[in-house]
């Protein structure tokens, strides 16, 4: 008999469609007990597509010259903030290629500060805010959150040494990413990491590993996507096979993990709605609880093209399908990780509405 706490290898190289199915009824199952049936929502602000980085996978590389290099103003920003807590989406997630000079940090701090004091009225805390902006300094992350900002999100990409060292340039450590990591946790965010899954070589083993990664971290938020190769990159033409099918074992991932840590956020990432029609549907399935709806000017879209054919969902699409798979969107809320609070032995606050 197959344990989902523990045989991941075996889980995860299954081709048996009846465990496949075993295994999405107890993530389901799991995932009500401990976070119920809401998805909750991160407004998405891709502010930036400079980076400073050359990640072998991503189109937003330094070395892509392909694509129109943008920043989006403060009121600009703040502009959109707006029209997320009109929609009724409580908390955003400012996102950006990586730039980690104190110029960059200080623009960051005042849209941070400016979204914070323009949406916090009577008393109530205003819009929850995510960033996402890569590795910064201890200084920086502790800059940020005092500005407002109090989940923070950078994945691993893989939890292998090996792995991460051949999908970045040596200059890229596994090591900082780490120390990165533990930063954030001791400031006192609360911290998401995740990898991508069918990354070339990697195998079922790398990713079990992956799963031990998010638990002995004791992670609040996951994002779990497959890796979609993009044309501009080096990884395109690599001559390592893709080993593990993304698609189905971004869902089996989804669901060990939310089996392994029952009460953490977990999103349903836009590229695994990218890849399959019904990869929210299933999605949500293998408990992800968190989706990210796109509210970047159109303008600039194609231009933050970290993947290929990015689908774009309005929010009532996204709730229709959502409740279709018999979930329901938490409109109104910020949906903070359940994870976190019980990790700093703090009560969960059920009803912070912005
Ligand atoms: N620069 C920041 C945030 C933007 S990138 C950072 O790197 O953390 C956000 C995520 O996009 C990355 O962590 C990576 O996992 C994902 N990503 C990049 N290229 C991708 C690709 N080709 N396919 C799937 N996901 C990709
Ligand atoms: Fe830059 Fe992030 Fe893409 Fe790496 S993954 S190239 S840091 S945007």
């Amino acid at each position: 008999m197959i344990d989902f706490t523990r045989d991941y290898e075996q889980v995860l190289s299954s081709t048996d469609s009846g465990l496949f199915c075993r295994l999405l009824e107890a993530a389901e199952k799991v995932r009500l007990a401990s976070v119920g049936d809401e998805v909750h929502l991160r407004g998405l602000i891709e502010f930036s597509n400079v980076c400073q980085l050359d990640c072998y996978y991503c189109g937003l590389r330094k070395s892509n010259h392909a694509i129109r290099r943008y920043r989006l103003g403060l009121s600009e920003v703040l502009e959109l903030s707006r029209t997320a807590r009109e929609l009724g989406i409580l908390s955003i997630a400012l996102q950006s290629g990586e730039v980690n000079s104190n110029r960059q940090v200080d623009y960051i701090c005042s849209v941070v500060r400016a979204i914070k004091e323009d949406s916090i009225r009577d008393g109530s805390p205003g819009l929850g805010i995510t960033l996402s902006c890569g590795e910064l300094s201890y200084e920086q992350y502790l800059r940020l959150f005092e500005a407002g900002a109090h989940r923070y999100l950078l994945r691993i990409e893989s939890s292998r040494p090996d792995l991460f060292s051949r999908i970045h340039p040596p200059v890229q450590f596994y090591g900082r990413r780490l120390e990165c990591l533990d930063m954030l946790k001791d400031i006192g965010y609360q911290v998401g990491t995740g990898i991508m899954v069918g990354l070339p070589g990697q195998t079922c083993e790398h990713l079990a590993q992956d799963l031990d990664f998010f638990k002995e971290r004791n992670i609040d938020m996951l994002g779990l996507g497959p890796y979609i190769p993009h044309p501009q990159t080096p990884m395109y033409n690599t001559s390592n096979p893709i080993i593990v099918e993304p698609y189905i074992n971004t869902l089996k991932m989804m669901a060990l993990t939310r089996i392994a840590l029952p009460d953490t956020n977990m999103v349903v990432s836009t590229a695994l709605q990218t890849i399959r029609p019904d990869g929210l549907k299933l999605g949500v399935k293998a408990g992800g609880n968190v989706v990210m709806p796109v509210l970047t000017p159109e303008e600039h879209r194609s231009d933050y093209a970290l993947y290929v054919n990015k689908r774009f969902k309005t929010l009532e699409v996204l709730k229709e399908e959502i409740e279709a798979a018999g979930y329901s969107m938490a409109l109104g809320k910020w949906g903070d990780s359940r994870h976190y609070f019980r990790r700093l032995n703090l009560p969960y606050p059920e009803c912070i509405t912005g």
